[in-house]
């Protein structure tokens, strides 16, 4: 377990293009292991390689349990393991592209690169984004509501777009509640 620096608004590397990436290596199956590492250790629910200061193009999400319910019977739970289609959990994606984007959503936005703040973001409510595993293989994957937003976020990450360009409004401080 390694947890890296996270870089924060005004590093110059937070405004540049990341590169592709062409193949997959140990040493980036370990920054993506660390990205895992980092984000949950931040209690973000994604991150970037540009903001532990790395330009190629990966983000690692995790919604956890904050997305919607939408399967609140929990049905197909006898012996068939969920397959990862349904969106929650640890998604990595290499080289995302989003193929497909609609509707519209505004609500508060944070960015562990801007820590302490958060400020009103309109986003499309519901994205199809095409990339590579962990494996480099290709996947897609469809996300509404906080995922879409989430995956919208990260992949303005690789293009050195940062959220507080789109901010509508003032950024405003918030103040997380400690769980004990
Ligand atoms: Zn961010």
């Amino acid at each position: 377990m390694a947890i890296r620096t996270i870089r924060t608004q005004g590093d110059p590397v937070l405004n540049k293009q990341c590169r592709e990436v062409t193949q997959m290596t140990p040493r980036l199956h370990q920054l993506i292991e660390d990205m895992y590492d980092t984000m949950y250790e931040a209690n973000g629910v994604g991150l970037a390689a540009p903001q532990v200061g790395i330009l190629k193009q990966i983000v690692v999400i995790d919604i956890g349990d904050m997305g919607e319910v939408t399967d609140p019977d929990g049905a197909a739970r006898d012996g068939e393991p969920e397959e990862a289609s349904s969106s929650y959990g640890p998604i990595t994606l290499i080289n995302p592209v989003i193929i497909t984007q609609d509707g519209e959503q505004t609500g508060d936005e944070g960015c562990l690169s801007v820590p302490g703040m958060a400020g009103l973001v309109t986003r499309p409510d519901h994205v199809i984004v095409r990339a590579l595993d962990e494996e480099m293989k290709e996947i897609e994957i469809e996300g509404t509501g906080l995922l879409a937003r989430a995956i919208c976020h990260e992949v303005d990450h690789l293009a050195g777009i940062m959220y507080t360009s789109k901010v509508e409004g003032q950024l405003h401080e918030v103040h997380y509640e400690e769980e004990e």
